[in-house]
């Protein structure tokens, strides 16, 4: 008997041409009330999805003959993927496919206000005829600034690249031999904001990213350069953008993405004739809707036909005794990654995860996959998790390296985890305690005892009495309660290391305030 799918959300005729021609029974059933689809979902292989059906634990209950689900897309929170993991149900997504989709909107963006397109057809609309005002831009020849290569950002890249643009890019978490590969030249941010004619933002929104280009950015731009952003609202500072159009420092600004979507109709950037904008359409065209769908279509087909899995968003069970044993370092693990990501230098080009004591007995596989996902988690969009972790730090040219030794000295077991770059390495380790308190225990040369959760300040600064004082003081004016305290120093005494757990995150202002104290090194914002 063949296999049999159920599409429950409107995939595309070629999709479901894909799964019949592979030879499985396929049901287009979309719209179903959730009674309705728990009803015959007992009777299905495999489910197809996009957005629209919620799959629920209540779901998943009564699909007891379901092997997969495939979702037409990128994220997948409309499926209860630990409830599929319990089930042994395969969770796959589509990550990439609608890049080329993206990164033609960015494209029309930039050569739409080269042109001057929307503003010249509203006046000749009006009934004018101003040849003189709308002259343009040529795209040949003008450096493209691309914040973000990964997978819309490279196709951006290439389109550029291919219309004569010299294109130079920002990314922290490419190496430069890939970036070469996609024929981009990797600059300092700094460089990148001076040196574009035009600038195009293709980054996950994250504490990293989050006002990325404020008022102090928009500055530094070239006059008359021209900012896009397809990513993610949130990244730019919509008011500052108006300003830097209003008084003519930028020459245009594209936004397909708002702070707030829809945005309310008196944005202050409504009024800017050199601003353009779209309502989120960056993935909608009906190409990167069906080829979504085909590819969801031909990845269910071939892991019901040959159980060949590709871009699974979910984690094979492993054996329960080695999870027993693994449970209680997962998490501290993912949080030892995620430490050393925000403490990295840019540019990580290799990660080794150190397994010492009686945990290194059991495959360490688990634990090095866990502490790419708390890594990269911190640069990319794509739902992340112990399959797809390892094959995207591979693609991305990063080496991972496992180390296992039977000796731990002062703990039953110890995980670090060294991420190296060009700028040097970031060193952390961890322990946990009677299974379930998990302790941070060196970060870089420094030995401590910290709760790696929630918002954290660590500060390095010389071996000088009044520095924690002043430190304490200083985050007490600015309302930001410490709630706990781990303090260590060099053998030498030569620097000290703080690692404060603290109830909110530090605003840049009480950031710098901090940095500008006495005997005070480093301090940066983690969050954890
Ligand atoms: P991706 O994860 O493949 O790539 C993101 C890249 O950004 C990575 O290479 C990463 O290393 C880099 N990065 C992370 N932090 C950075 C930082 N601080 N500075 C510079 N680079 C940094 O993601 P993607 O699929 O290319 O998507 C890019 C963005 O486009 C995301 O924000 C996504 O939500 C957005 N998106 C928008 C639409 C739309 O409709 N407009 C559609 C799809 C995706």
């Amino acid at each position: 008997m063949s296999a049999r799918v159920l599409v429950s959300d409107d995939l595309s005729p070629e999709a479901v041409k894909v799964l019949e021609e592979a030879g499985l029974e396929v049901d287009v059933k979309v719209g179903l009330k959730p009674d309705a689809l728990e009803a015959i979902i007992g009777g299905y292989d495999a489910l197809a999805v996009r957005s629209a059906t919620k799959v629920t634990a209540k779901l998943l209950e009564r699909a007891t003959r379901l092997k997969v689900i495939g979702r037409a897309g990128v994220g997948v929170d409309n499926v209860d993927l630990d409830a599929a993991t319990r089930r042994g149900v395969v969770v796959m997504n589509t990550p990439g496919g609608s890049s080329v989709t993206v990164a033609e909107l960015a494209l029309a963006m930039i050569l739409g206000l080269y042109r001057h397109v929307p503003a010249a057809t509203a006046s000749v609309k009006a009934g004018k005829w101003e040849k003189k005002k709308f002259q343009g831009h040529e795209l040949s020849g003008k450096t493209l600034g691309v914040v973000g290569i990964g997978n819309i950002g490279s196709v951006l890249v290439d389109r550029a690249v291919a219309m004569k643009m010299r294109v130079i890019a920002y990314d922290p978490f490419i190496s430069p031999e890939a970036a070469a590969k996609l024929g981009v030249t990797l600059v300092e941010l700094d460089q990148l904001w001076a040196e574009a004619d035009a600038i195009s933002l293709h980054v996950p929104l994250t504490e990293q990213t989050r006002n990325l280009v404020n008022a102090g950015v928009l500055a530094r731009m070239k006059r008359g350069a021209l900012l896009v952003n397809c990513a993610r609202g949130g990244i730019v500072d919509e008011r500052a953008l108006a300003d830097a159009l209003a008084s003519g420092h930028l020459g245009g600004a594209a936004l397909d993405v708002f702070e707030k979507e829809p945005p309310p109709p008196d944005h202050p950037l409504f009024a800017v004739e050199s601003f353009v904008c779209t309502p989120h359409i960056g993935a909608s065209t009906e190409e990167a809707q069906s080829a979504v769908a085909v590819a969801i279509a031909e990845q269910l087909a071939a892991y019901l036909q040959k159980g060949v899995v590709k871009n699974a968003v979910n984690v094979p069970g492993l054996p329960r005794e080695v999870m027993d044993q693994l449970a209680p370092y997962l998490p501290l693990v993912e949080k030892l990654g995620s430490l050393a990501a925000q403490l990295a230098p840019a540019g990580p080009t290799e990660v080794t995860v150190e397994v010492a004591g009686e945990l290194a007995a059991v495959p360490m596989r688990p634990l090095s996959a866990r502490a790419l996902v708390g890594l990269l988690r911190h640069f990319l969009e794509t739902p992340l998790n112990d399959v797809n972790a390892p094959a995207i730090a591979k693609d991305r040219g990063m080496a991972v390296r496992e180390v296992r030794s039977a000796e731990s000295h002062d703990y039953a077991s110890v995980v670090t985890v060294t991420v190296r770059g060009q700028g040097g390495e970031a060193q952390v380790a961890g322990t946990v305690y009677g299974k379930r308190e998990a302790r941070i225990v060196r970060v870089d040369g420094f030995r401590l005892e910290a709760v790696p959760e929630g918002h954290v300040i660590v500060c390095e600064n010389d071996d000088a009495p009044g520095v924690f004082g002043n430190l304490g003081t200083a985050l007490g004016d600015a309302g930001v309660n410490i709630a706990r305290i781990s303090l260590s120093r060099q053998e030498d005494r030569s620097r000290a290391f703080a690692f404060l757990n603290v109830d909110s995150a530090p605003g840049p202002e009480v950031l710098e305030r901090l940095r500008r104290l006495p005997h005070v090194r480093v301090v940066r914002a983690i969050h954890l």
